[in-house]
């Protein structure tokens, strides 16, 4: 097993495979990647580092972007990553744009869960916030996932002063009715023009009380140590509260790969990257992939400590 200098395990990866996306959104940290690039990892390329992850221990895949769905071979993609006996759990974080085409073809080539990005029901909103129109496809895409089988799916909204505050009662039930699993996460300042954080971000402790009031259930998910509050109407609400949380930190179990093939030791830090595509294209052996994982690994801190 993995552990970091600070005895915190390294159970999952997180891997962007694109910096495209067919949104918008003004408050997009962007997974943390503040260069521009066009450099993409080809699906073997995926794989091999899954395969190098999974030698390590690892045994959970996340993938995200940029929107994943916008690439051609997100299914290949999925199915060379599940065909690492190691990896018991694959998912995917989506817009949800293109999840109705898709959802049937990902859940057959692997997939086990996936979590859609929806702030709000209300389309002029969402126009507001991601600028473009698409709310029906993402619901459409939400309901096509959950009949699939995709389990669970999990709806994200980040919470947003003064935008989509008012609503987060009516994405509970939303939640509900449709069975997934709503996650409110707090809005971080990553990627973001300053004004826009001023304005919008909202501490999630007002809601989180209320939360805790109603619950006939809390439970601590061992990722950033995540809270979960199971509501009577059958609604599962999980809180992301990330920003000054050095419990946040403390619990983080995750290892990032950025788009163009760098482990990244943190979200919020672009200045311990470690390149790992460049020595695979050029044929560096397994010992040696494994000995940068490992450097990755070493160079992990949380970002908010006590
Ligand atoms: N396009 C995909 C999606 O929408 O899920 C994957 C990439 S997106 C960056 C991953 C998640 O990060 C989304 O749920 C998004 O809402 C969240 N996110 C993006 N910027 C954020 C910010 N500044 N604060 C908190 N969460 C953010």
């Amino acid at each position: 097993m993995l552990i970091d200098p600070y005895g915190r395990p390294v159970n999952d990866i997180r891997i962007s495979i694109t910096q495209k996306c067919n949104l918008n959104c003004f408050y997009c940290h962007r997974e943390g990647e503040n260069e521009k690039t066009a450099k993409e990892m080809t699906p073997d390329e995926i794989k091999k580092i899954v395969e190098i992850a999974a030698k390590l221990g690892i045994k959970r895949v996340k993938i995200t972007g940029g929107e994943p769905l916008i690439r051609k071979d997100i299914t290949e993609i999925i199915e060379k990553i599940s065909s690492i006996k190691e990896i018991r759990d694959i998912s995917l974080t989506t817009n949800g744009v293109l999840l109705a085409e898709y959802a049937e073809k990902l859940r057959k080539a692997g997939l086990k869960r996936v979590n859609v990005s929806l702030d709000t029901l209300d389309p002029q909103k969402y126009q507001k916030i991601t600028g473009h129109n698409y709310s029906k496809q993402v619901i459409e895409g939400i309901i096509k996932a959950v009949e699939t089988g995709l389990n669970p799916v999990k709806v994200n909204m980040v919470v947003l002063k003064g935008i989509n505050d008012t609503e987060i009662w009516d994405m509970i039930d939303f939640s509900a009715k449709t069975n997934t699993i709503l996650q409110l996460i707090e809005f971080i300042p990553l990627n973001t023009p300053n004004l826009s954080f001023q304005e919008h971000h909202m501490k999630l402790d007002s809601i989180e009380e209320e939360l805790r009031k109603r619950a006939i259930k809390v439970i601590t998910r061992k990722l950033h140590a995540r809270k979960k509050y199971l509501l009577p109407n059958g609604a599962e609400v999980e809180i992301v509260k990330p920003f000054h949380n050095t419990v946040f930190c403390a619990n983080c179990t995750r290892i990032r790969v950025t788009s163009d093939g760098k482990l990244k030791p943190c979200l919020m830090r672009n200045d311990n990257l470690v390149d790992i595509l460049t020595p695979m294209r050029n044929n560096a052996n397994n010992k040696k992939l494994e000995e940068l994982f490992i450097k990755a690994v070493n160079l992990r801190e949380p970002f908010y400590k006590k």
